[in-house]
């Protein structure tokens, strides 16, 4: 046996192999210790190899799914290796002989389907990265919902696209490891290094038609070698782990980097879109506007958040819906309440597809065809929108299987084949009748008890069942010298005594335990027979079904945007050509809804217009005033709005954005090891490298991480370049206030400011945004809300006073003192020219103190105070 462990160990260095024995897997040597520390179990030994002990631990295999789930979130790949036959085959072949034992599958993080080991409401995605000859290309696919897709895009792009997708697994060629691999690990995907040979873009030519059944690829549009080769390591892969029974992959979608707006991972980090800074997924824009109430809705939401359209047709037919489900508000109700019983239809037909699904499958599709049809039956007729009767039309179509799976299954069948139990009755005459011998099997045995009872004349008198003895007649102990004794003995045999009880077995009895053992059997075996039957009639529709499980997420989605618009009063943007970003009385969807749920004040609204009034706002104000949200609230407004949502503003015109940029100057980056304001700069450069005239920048405090010259400089440049070279919109929020005054020199350049009001030494936030200049900063201020001691904000208060009394007067005092403080100055610097003496000073300079009487003195001193 161990001869076989490391035979098929030996082709599976990277995994851990899962070697079946009977009712365990078991791990050995190495696997066993990592597995055995992973899953926090006992570590064994068992024999010797070498000479060595050999380590060894086990899992149960009826609760395998949950350790598995454990050890690939915990990094690891899982070979699964099964008995093939059954010992007693084996033993055919002579006593000494091991079970025949093979790898079925091998559990990686991208190659999941089963309901425990998923998200339901994410995708669960494998990417691969080709390149050829200088040509790059990124192919995805969901096996668990069967989508593919492929994009080709020059290496830079390869980033920003993975963070997007987020993808659990990514496969490299091996030659191309080093060259992308922190892109995954920054990611947090898992990486796969395959042989180069998995990307030859003729053979992946060749995978792909066999897969797809057609001669040509070209049948699907027109591809570039790098994209096929992409395709074709996905589906090499698919083919090594799931040991040739490949899922069911839609034909490939071909996306183009033109079609959606291009976000990089750090605006996606910045702008908290389906992750918030912390980690989790609660505080993201995504948990705040999910209303879905089916899995394959909210997988569509994060699909479309991730990747805002560029197409104004594509955003305006998603409005149509949502303003049509706006409007009909008991239609919206009535298809939320069906939606929330509709099954995933994506994810059980994929189960289906690779052999691991089950008549609870089964039983979800039909329940998810019911649901469609129902939804169908309450579509408003008439005057509807074309884009919703356009889904309409793809909800049905499927009255034959349906009928098919309505007949065939039971109410609520179990997830297994393997019990049987599942197939109606009525559906299948041979399979009624095999029950109908198995059941009156059983009934005979009752009737059987009540007479031995009598026979014997013990009441007590047991029939029981269990896999080892089957059928057999217990009686307790005390009964037992009767039953052993004539002339009982000649009807009951004994068969085993325990304890308690004692064991006996008839003729008759043996009898009928035969029969229904054959009657159970065959039943089951009519039940697995009718199963594949059912199973293929539903592949066969495949296509179809894939189909309506899109609609209905589209009119899940739709249905829920359209019930948030109304819940949170949002409204419809005017998405066009335009260079607009005109938001009226907008509001952050995320810092709104924390407020509300701390109970603190209203959230202000504020109005941007970008676009007519200037390009870009340089926004200036205290801390805490409320410049990040609203320059992140106007990104959001505006990315919202080309996913085809309705934005929460009273109004907006939003002219298409092609990028979006987000940097915040100096955040602690520290996991992954570049000082901060490197990290910043890094970030700044990308975007002044990239932006385009149609990009949207949001720029938040850059400079920040460095002394205030050379922070007010970079800052500086990088104003005038995203000005003059870009070309863009943007949102550019500064506490140096020196920059102010550039807005003039800029023709497109214009001065916001978040308001605030100060009151006796106090300062009160407004969050209200204005054109103009902040006056000053009120940093003391806000240290004193913050409960800085009394001393400290005293003593500020002092230095400051000196800083900026030294600042008026100039001279390196003050230029010594700066560069250490990262305080900003309230104006521009003049230059150091020293001024006129007053006449007071004049005066006083000429004072003789010695020469004085104490009268004169006083005298004196009423002079000068009327000079005042
Ligand atoms: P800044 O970037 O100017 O330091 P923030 O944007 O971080 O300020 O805002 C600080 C806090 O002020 C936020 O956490 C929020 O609670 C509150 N706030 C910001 N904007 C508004 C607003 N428009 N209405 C109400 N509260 C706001």
């Amino acid at each position: 046996m161990m001869a076989q462990y490391l035979d098929i160990k030996a082709d599976y260095p990277d995994a851990l192999l899962f070697y079946r024995m009977g009712d365990f897997y078991e791990l050995f040597f190495d696997d066993a210790v990592a597995a055995a520390e992973a899953l926090d179990i006992a570590l064994t030994k068992r024999g010797k190899h070498l000479g060595e002990d050999i380590a060894m631990c086990g899992v149960p295999v009826h609760s395998a799914e949950g350790y598995l789930l454990t050890l690939i979130r915990k990094g690891f790949r899982v070979a699964v290796c099964e008995q093939l036959e059954n010992p007693a085959e084996a033993k055919k072949r002579g006593a000494k002989s091991v079970v025949k034992r093979g790898v079925v599958r091998l559990v990686t993080p991208g190659t999941l389907t089963e309901e425990s080991l998923l998200e339901a409401r994410r995708h669960n995605y494998l990417a691969a990265i080709a390149q050829i000859r200088g040509e790059h290309a990124l192919a995805w696919a969901d096996i668990s919902t069967g989508a593919l897709h492929v994009m080709s895009l020059a290496a830079p792009r390869i980033g920003p696209e993975l963070a997007r997708l987020g993808p659990s697994e990514v496969l490299l060629s091996d030659g191309d490891d080093a060259e992308f691999a922190h892109l995954v690990t920054e990611i947090g995907a898992s990486i796969t290094p395959i042989g180069r040979s998995a990307f030859d873009s003729t053979g992946a030519a060749r995978r792909l038609c066999a897969l797809f059944g057609v001669t040509t690829m070209d049948a699907f549009g027109s591809f570039e070698r790098a994209e096929i080769a992409a395709m074709g390591a996905v589906v090499e892969y698919l083919e090594i782990t799931q040991k040739g029974k490949l899922p069911l992959l839609q034909p490939p979608q071909r996306e183009n980097l033109a079609g959606a707006m291009q976000i990089d991972a750090a605006t996606r980090r910045n702008l908290e879109l389906t992750h918030a800074l912390s980690g989790g997924r609660a505080g993201s824009l995504l948990s705040v506007i999910d209303r879905t109430v089916t899995a394959g809705g909210a997988r569509l939401l994060e699909r479309r958040l991730s990747s805002p359209s560029r197409r104004l047709e594509v955003i305006e037919a998603r409005q149509n819906m949502i303003a049509f489900a706006v409007e009909q508000s008991r239609f919206r109700s009535d298809l939320r309440d069906h939606l929330r019983k509709v099954p995933d239809i994506d994810r059980s037909l994929s189960r289906l597809s690779v052999d691991r699904g089950g008549p609870r499958d089964l039983a979800s599709l039909r329940n998810a065809l019911e649901g469609a049809e129902q939804i169908c039956k309450i579509m408003p007729s008439g005057d509807i929108c074309a884009e919703l009767a356009e889904l309409t039309g793809d909800l049905t179509g499927h009255d034959t299987l349906l009928d098919l799976l309505d007949q065939a299954l039971i109410a609520e069948p179990p997830i297994l084949t393997r019990d049987g139990g599942f197939i109606a009755p009525g559906y299948d005459g041979d399979l009624d009748d095999a029950r109908q011998l198995r059941d009156e099997g059983r009934s005979v045995i009752a009737r059987m008890q009540s007479e031995y009872a009598e026979l014997a004349g013990i009441s007590a008198l047991k029939i029981k069942h269990n896999n080892v003895l089957g059928y057999f007649v217990e009686v307790t102990a005390t009964h037992a010298e009767k039953m052993l004794s004539a002339p009982l003995n000649e009807t009951f045999r004994h068969r085993q005594t325990t304890a308690n009880q004692v064991r006996f077995t008839t003729v008759p009895l043996s009898e009928m335990e035969t029969r229904i053992l054959n009657a159970g059997g065959r039943a089951l075996e009519i039940e697995k027979r009718l199963y594949e039957g059912l199973k293929q009639a539903v592949l066969e529709k495949a296509a179809m079904l894939a189909q309506t499980a899109r609609a209905l997420a589209q009119l899940d989605l739709t249905a829920a945007l359209a019930d948030l618009a109304v819940d949170l009063g949002w409204s419809r943007p005017v998405v066009d050509d335009s260079r607009a970003l005109n938001i009226v009385q907008g509001r952050h969807p995320v810092v709104e809804q924390a407020l509300r749920a701390q109970g603190a004040g209203p959230f202000v609204a504020n109005d941007c217009d970008l676009g007519t009034a200037g390009d870009i706002w340089l926004l200036t104000g205290p801390n805490m005033a409320g410049k990040s949200t609203f320059l992140r609230q106007n990104a959001l407004i505006a990315l919202l709005a080309q996913t085809g949502s309705f934005v929460p503003a009273k109004s907006a015109h939003i002219g298409l954005v092609s990028q979006l940029f987000s940097r915040v100057g100096a955040s602690d980056d520290l996991a992954r090891g570049r000082s901060t304001f490197m990290v910043e700069m890094v970030e700044t450069a990308a975007i002044l490298n990239q932006a385009d005239d149609r990009a949207l920048v949001i720029l938040d405090e850059i400079g920040r991480g460095t002394a205030t010259y050379d922070g007010l400089s970079i800052a500086w440049a990088t104003l005038e370049h995203l000005h003059d070279v870009n070309g863009c919109r943007a949102l550019f929020a500064t506490h140096y206030h020196e920059l102010t005054n550039q807005a003039d020199k800029l023709g497109r350049v214009g001065n916001a400011t978040v308001s605030v009001k100060e009151h006796g030494g106090d300062v009160i936030f407004l969050h209200e945004v204005r054109r103009g200049a902040a006056d000053r900063s009120y940093g003391v201020q806000v240290a004193k809300l913050a409960g800085l001691p009394d001393a400290v904000i005293e003593r500020a208060r002092v230095v400051l006073d000196a800083l900026e009394r030294g600042e008026r007067e100039g001279g390196s005092a003050r230029k010594a003192l700066i560069d250490d403080l990262p305080l900003f100055s309230s104006r521009p610097s003049p230059a150091p020219v020293k001024s006129a003496p007053s006449e007071i000073e004049e005066a006083v300079r000429g004072i003789l103190p010695d020469e004085l009487s104490p009268r004169e003195a006083l005298a004196l001193i009423y002079e000068l105070k009327a000079k005042l």
